[in-house]
């Protein structure tokens, strides 16, 4: 069977941005591995060795254990504050500024899209920029917050009534935020064009956009390392590092 070189499927997308009306992204953690934040089933990360996800990091375990849920997510929470935007967090964010991109639907919580310059996005799990607390409910810029914690350890508490803060991800067995799953499912439904890149497609509702996009019409695209179980549906499948293939489709395009 003939099968088309990586160089061909770049092109193949090329192609599909130029007949496209409306072009979305949806990315998840594989996008921000080269910058240095390990994804959450490539094996050797060890973020899920020893520990029950459903149990450490679900809503049900932060409010049973909160330092146990703050011990697990700290390595995670170092990698993140001195994480940068990588060549693929640029090159959507500069799709978007020639109007070759109209949203990035993400499942990130390190905010290196915005960080990249991306204007439109809908975070669908949340992010880091926030916390809030369990007891009261204020809310408070994480940063300072996350700081102290690297320093000493402690559950971050809130400085109005002493209660256990908490980062504004979305944990499971939590609601995913409203607006951005609405916004997302707004644009998933109004493309004509999805480019998923560094997603299992295994969590839901999330994983599950992509199929509903290509259910309304819309071509897929798939740049991730991995096989994932919607590669059958696609038009284009490209394994290989979204950080080589998004500035080279970039660079085809304003040939
Ligand atoms: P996942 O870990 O399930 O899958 C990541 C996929 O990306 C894998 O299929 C892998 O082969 C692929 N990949 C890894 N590096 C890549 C690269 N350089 N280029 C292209 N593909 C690459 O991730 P998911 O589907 O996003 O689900 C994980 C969940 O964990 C999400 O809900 C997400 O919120 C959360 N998470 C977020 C971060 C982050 O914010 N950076 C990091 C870890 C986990």
């Amino acid at each position: 069977m003939f099968t088309l070189t990586i160089s061909q499927r770049i092109d193949e997308v090329v192609t599909l941005f130029r007949h496209s009306r409306y072009p979305i992204a949806f990315t998840g953690a594989g996008i921000s591995t080269d910058s240095g934040i390990p994804d959450f089933r490539s094996g050797n990360s060890g973020l899920w060795q020893n520990v029950d996800p459903m149990v450490v990091a679900s809503i049900y375990g932060f409010r049973r254990d909160p330092q146990a849920f703050y011990n697990w997510v700290r390595p995670l929470t170092k990698t993140t504050i001195e994480a940068e935007p990588n060549a693929a967090h640029y090159a959507l964010a500069h799709l978007e500024q020639r109007q070759c991109l109209h949203a990035v639907i993400t499942q990130n919580i390190d905010m290196l899209h915005t960080r990249a310059g991306t204007q439109q996005i809908y975070e669908l799990h949340g992010h880091m920029r926030e916390a809030t607390c369990i007891s009261c409910f204020a809310v408070y810029d994480n940063r300072p917050l996350m700081d102290q914690f690297m320093q000493d350890g402690r559950v971050p508490l809130c400085p109005a009534c002493g209660g256990i803060m908490k980062p504004n991800v979305i944990l499971f067995g939590e609601q995913l935020p409203m607006t951005q799953l609405q916004g997302a499912q707004n644009a998933a439904r109004q493309c004509d064009l999805m480019v998923v890149i560094g997603s299992s497609l295994e969590v839901a509702p999330a994983g599950d956009l992509p199929v509903y996009a290509k259910r309304n019409g819309a071509k897929l695209v798939m740049i991730n390392l991995e096989s994932t179980h919607v590669d059958s549906m696609a038009e284009v499948v490209i394994h290989a590092r979204a950080a080589e293939i998004l500035p080279e489709i970039v660079r085809r395009l304003e040939k």
